[in-house]
């Protein structure tokens, strides 16, 4: 009876403990069954996190994960993703920075390609625009020095005539006159903060889209280092992450459908267990250089050689 009860504990303690860990085991059993059998299921994804700002609906977006989809399915003719509401692989429309820039620059008209000439245009616009912000800062300068000794000038006749208690009318005037004059100076003064502001705004949109596209073309370039934040690597449009919470694919930038639609196909390169191959035009190649949407030959052999097809 002893030996039962003891028994019935450990199993208990057992259930409890692959209870309280169903997660992350359902996770490790998932990863399991991907590497012993990859490409046996289909791999169920939902969307995730969805930001508005991007400018596309949620149904233009699964859209285009279907499309992204079917660049892996059609070739092979298996069906390789599902999408199924709530399912644990979650892809996430994340805005941060990166789609900010590049939304402000069109906003400014400057359409935006992944090419030599679109990076020297921006390198110009560059220029001009610190040449611009440079001589703002320097007429603001001018302008705030000014005003600061005038300002000091007007408190210390106001004090000095306080400690004698008695002004004359012209004095009163006079002071009263410079005092407006201040007000208006000191609005004046923060238009102009408002007009650099604006500048640099635009200048750090530029700093982030020309370090984006001299990583993109390989470019041996200076990074252009206003914003501070310089993101390396690879296909910084997109990530798939894998960890104990999950997996899960976060898309954080895009300048077109197409685009966008390469940057989910490789993500979920990624979640068929895919690595990088090293044609520049390929879908798996590290960085988003080409306009294909299709498979190259070498993704196509990674796919077969992955899912053991041949
Ligand atoms: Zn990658």
């Amino acid at each position: 009876m002893r030996r039962f009860i003891s028994d019935l504990f450990l199993l208990i303690c057992v259930i409890g403990l692959a209870y309280y860990f169903r997660d992350p085991l359902s996770h490790a059993w998932s990863q399991f069954m991907m590497r012993s059998f990859p490409c046996s299921q289909p791999i169920a994804y939902s969307i995730g996190d969805f930001d508005t700002r991007f400018g596309i609906s949620k149904e233009t977006f699964l859209k285009d994960i279907q499309r992204a989809e079917s660049i892996w399915e059609t070739p092979v003719k298996k069906e390789l993703f599902v999408y199924k509401p709530d399912s644990a692989l979650k892809i996430n429309l994340i805005y941060d920075d990166r789609q900010t820039a590049t939304q402000k620059l069109q906003k400014l008209g400057i359409i935006i390609h992944d090419d030599q000439s679109t990076y020297n245009t921006l390198k110009a616009k560059y220029d001009v625009q610190t040449k611009q912000i440079q001589n703002l800062k320097a007429s603001y300068a001018v302008a705030s020095v000014s005003y600061q000794s005038r300002q000091t000038a007007y408190n210390n006749e106001v004090e000095s005539l306080n400690k004698r208690g008695r002004v004359t009318q012209d004095i009163y005037d006079r002071l009263a006159q410079e005092k407006k004059d201040l007000d208006q100076l000191s609005v004046k003064l923060s238009e102009q903060e408002g007009v650099i502001n604006a500048h640099v705004d635009v200048l750090n949109a530029l700093v982030e889209v020309i370090n984006r596209l001299a990583r993109s073309l390989n470019l041996k370039a200076v990074q252009y280092n206003e914003t501070g934040a310089i993101r390396g690597g690879e296909f910084e449009e997109g990530e798939y992450v894998t960890d104990v919470s999950g997996n899960r694919i976060n898309i954080y930038q895009f300048d077109d459908q197409t685009k966008l639609i390469r940057v989910l196909t490789h993500e979920l390169g990624h979640a068929l267990g895919l690595d990088h191959i090293d044609n520049p035009k390929a879908i798996m190649y590290r960085l988003n250089n080409g306009v294909n949407e299709a498979l190259t030959d070498g993704d196509l052999a990674e796919l077969k050689r992955q899912c053991q097809m041949k």
